[in-house]
């Protein structure tokens, strides 16, 4: 039997996290350490939105700083890990073929960065960055990522970046902010869903489940998830971190198949 390579999902949150040294960003180093150097890395993150799908196909993806009012630090970092046309066009053909190849607009967003910045910290594995096409629902991006499975089989680690539950709105910026009870609900709804391998359950319009209304008051953060669920094809989940920030982030990582 060959191994397939386990899917990872990762909250990440609060873009400082790529700076810091918590025990959320060391449970993120430890999952890099135990997987390994995959062969590359395909990368679905919130914060690529688009009107299709669109696979980054660059050999040299740029670091893209997409935030706003924070530390010149954090505006400074490099990931300059290499991308790969080839990777690109596994994507592709897995995802059907209806996905455009983009070689120059886009780059490592820093839901990719962030996390694997941790996770892989010499930035010397491969990444290939999926968009989301934002108008399509749920049950969509579900079956996408069922599509992505196969690339497991060629090592290639699918990695989900976003956050089960992520309101800016209702943020509290304490660092004792009890969690919104709507936070909690849904986040738990989210947990044991996936330990009970019931990913049809959260598939559907998250405004209609337990918390969801305001836990995913837009979809970017959490299609992501649903990826990462459909790339792990039915494949045991463990919980890599587990935590509530701000009042509405619940910062909840996961790796399937480890
Ligand atoms: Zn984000």
């Amino acid at each position: 039997m060959t191994r397939r390579t386990p899917v990872v999902f990762a909250g990440h949150g609060n873009p400082m996290h790529a700076l810091s040294d918590n025990a959320y960003t060391r449970a993120l180093a430890r999952l890099g350490r135990e997987i390994g150097k995959p062969a590359a890395v395909v990368c679905v993150s919130a914060h690529w939105l688009t009107e299709g799908t669109r696979a980054t196909a660059m050999e040299k993806p740029r670091t893209i700083h997409d935030f706003y009012g924070f530390p010149a630090e954090l505006g400074s970092i490099e990931y300059p890990a290499p991308g790969s046309p080839a990777v690109a066009a596994l994507a592709r053909e897995a995802l059907g073929g209806a996905v455009e190849l983009d070689e120059g607009d886009w780059g490592l967003d820093h839901g990719a960065w962030a996390v694997l910045r941790h996770m892989y910290p010499r930035a010397d594995v491969p990444v290939v960055q999926v968009s989301l096409d934002i108008a399509r629902p749920g049950a969509h991006h579900l079956a996408l990522g069922q599509k992505l499975a196969v690339l497991r089989e060629r090592g290639i680690l699918i990695l989900g970046s976003g956050n089960v539950v992520h309101n800016l709105g209702e943020m509290v910026w304490s660092g004792r902010a009890e969690p919104h009870a709507w936070n909690a609900e849904f986040d738990a709804f989210v947990k044991a869903r996936t330990e009970a391998g019931d990913a049809a359950a959260l598939a559907g319009d998250p405004r209609t489940m337990p918390g969801g209304a305001l836990s995913v008051p837009t979809p970017d953060h959490w299609y992501p998830y649903l990826y990462a669920l459909g790339a792990a094809d039915g494949d045991p989940v463990r919980w890599e971190y587990e935590g509530l920030e701000n009042a509405s982030i619940s910062m909840r990582c996961a790796s399937f198949g480890l």
